[in-house]
C-alpha cells in the first residue's frame, strides 16, 4: 500500500468557503477537470442541503468517469437516502457519513450522550452499507475527541461496515505529531485484516493543514482529503497541489505515490479560481503567480545557469509555463542581458552598460520594469548611442 488516495473535496468543503456558491454547471465542469487531473475520489456535495446541490451531485455521478463519486450525509436516514439517490448512478459510488465525536460538539451541538452517538454511528453506517459497498465514516472534530471514545467509535463504524475511516482535524487544532499519534493509536486498535483505509482531513487555521496531512501519511493514512488552492471553511483545507507536490518532491521522505497528473495542476487551479472568484495569493506555494518568479540578481544568475540552483521543482511539472525572471531593483546584468536577448536585442558592451544603468535608475523608483519599458530603453540607447550599438534583432 504505497499509493495515497487523493480525495478531492473542492466541490463540497471547498464550496463552503465564505462567499462561494457554484452553479450546477460550474460544479459539473470542475468535476470533469478534477477527473482529468487524476483524483481518486471526488466529493461532489452534500445532497440533502438543497435541490441544486442534489442535482449537481447526481449529474456528476452520471457523467464523470474515472474517480469514485462521494456524497456527504449526516447520520439521519433521510440524509443517507438522499446521498444514495444522488450517487447511485456513478460507476463507483461512495456514501460519506459523519457525526461529531468530541465532548464539546456532542454536548453543545448534538445534545447527545456518547452512548447515543455510538448508536447513531452503528445504525447510519449499517444503513449506508445496505445501499453502497463503499462507505466512509468521519468522526467530526476527531482531534478534540477523547482518544478512548474515538477508538470505540471507529471500532463500531468498522464493525458496521465502514471501508474508509476519516479522522478530521475539523477546527485546525492539531500539530503534526499529535495528529500522527492519534492515527497510530486508532490503527493499533483495529485488526489490520479488516483492510480499512485511514484518511486525513485537515484545516489550515494554524497554517498546518498540509503538514498535518503529511504526518498522517507517515503514520499510515492512505487517503488525504484536500481542495484545489486550499479553499474551504475559514482558513481553508489542506491544499491538493501542496500535499501532492510534497509527496512527489520529497518521495525520499514518504515512499508513496499518487495518481495525480501534476502537469494539469496549474490549469485546474486557474479554473477553480475563476469559478469561485477566490483569488490565489501571489506567494501561494506551487500555484501562486510568484511561485516560480525570481527577482534577486544572485538568484536570477543561478536560475539562468541551472534552474535547480533555486527551484526544487520545474514550473512545467505543475503546468505553469516557465520560470519568470522579474526585473526589478534587485536584478543583475545577467538577467537583464538575457531578457534583452529574448526581446531580440543584442547590445554591444558600452550600450549594454548604458541601458543597464538606465534600467537600474528606473527600477529604484518602481516595483518591476516590464518588457515594453526594457525594449524602449534598448531602442533609445541604440538610437542615441555613438553608432556602436546595433540591434541583431527582430524584436523591439
Ligand atoms: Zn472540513
Amino acid at each position: 500500500m504505497n499509493r495515497v488516495i487523493i480525495f478531492d473535496t473542492t466541490l463540497r468543503d471547498g464550496e463552503q468557503t465564505p462567499g462561494v456558491a457554484l452553479t450546477v454547471e460550474q460544479k459539473v465542469d470542475l468535476a470533469h477537470r478534477l477527473a482529468a487531473l487524476g483524483v481518486d475520489v471526488i466529493e461532489a456535495g452534500f445532497p440533502i442541503t438543497s435541490p441544486g446541490e442534489f442535482e449537481a451531485v447526481r449529474r456528476i455521478a452520471e457523467t464523470v468517469e474515472g474517480p469514485t463519486i462521494a456524497a456527504l450525509a449526516r447520520t439521519h436516514p433521510a440524509d443517507i437516502e438522499r446521498a444514495w439517490e444522488a450517487v447511485k448512478g456513478a460507476r463507483l459510488p461512495r456514501i460519506h457519513v459523519f457525526v461529531s465525536t468530541s465532548a464539546i460538539h456532542m454536548e453543545r451541538m448534538l445534545r447527545s450522550t456518547p452512548d447515543e452517538v455510538l448508536r447513531m454511528v452503528e445504525q447510519s453506517v449499517a444503513d449506508a452499507r445496505a445501499r453502497c459497498a463503499d462507505v466512509e465514516f468521519s468522526a467530526q472534530d476527531a482531534t478534540r475527541t477523547d482518544i478512548n471514545f474515538l477508538i470505540e467509535v471507529v471500532q463500531a463504524a468498522v464493525e458496521a461496515g465502514a471501508t474508509t475511516i476519516n479522522l478530521p482535524d475539523t477546527v485546525g487544532f492539531a500539530t503534526p505529531w499529535s495528529y500522527a499519534a492519534m492515527f497510530e493509536a486508532v490503527m493499533a486498535a483495529v485488526p489490520p485484516e479488516r483492510g480499512v483505509i485511514y484518511s486525513a482531513h485537515t484545516h489550515d487555521d494554524l497554517g498546518l493543514a498540509v503538514a498535518n496531512s503529511l504526518a498522517a501519511v507517515r503514520a499510515g493514512a492512505r487517503q488525504v482529503e484536500c481542495t484545489i488552492n486550499g479553499i474551504g471553511e475559514r482558513a481553508g483545507n489542506c491544499s491538493l497541489e501542496e500535499v501532492v507536490m510534497a509527496l512527489k518532491v520529497r518521495a525520499d521522505q514518504f515512499g508513496v505515490q499518487t495518481g495525480i497528473d501534476t502537469r494539469a495542476i496549474g490549469p485546474v487551479s486557474e479554473a477553480v479560481s475563476r469559478a469561485t472568484g477566490v483569488v490565489v495569493p501571489p506567494n501561494k506555494a506551487v500555484v501562486g503567480a510568484n511561485a516560480f518568479a525570481h527577482e534577486s540578481g544572485i538568484h536570477q544568475d543561478g536560475v539562468l545557469k541551472d534552474p535547480s540552483t533555486y527551484e526544487i521543482m520545474r514550473p512545467e511539472q505543475v503546468g505553469r509555463g516557465s520560470s519568470l525572471l522579474v526585473l526589478g531593483k534587485h536584478s543583475g546584468r545577467h538577467a537583464f542581458r538575457s531578457r534583452l536577448a529574448q526581446l531580440g536585442f543584442n547590445l554591444p558592451e558600452p550600450a549594454l552598460r548604458e541601458a543597464f544603468n538606465r534600467f537600474k535608475a528606473l527600477a529604484d523608483r518602481r516595483e518591476t520594469v516590464d518588457d515594453e519599458t526594457i525594449a524602449r530603453i534598448a531602442r533609445e540607447v541604440m538610437d542615441h548611442g555613438e553608432g556602436a550599438a546595433r540591434s541583431a534583432a527582430h524584436g523591439g
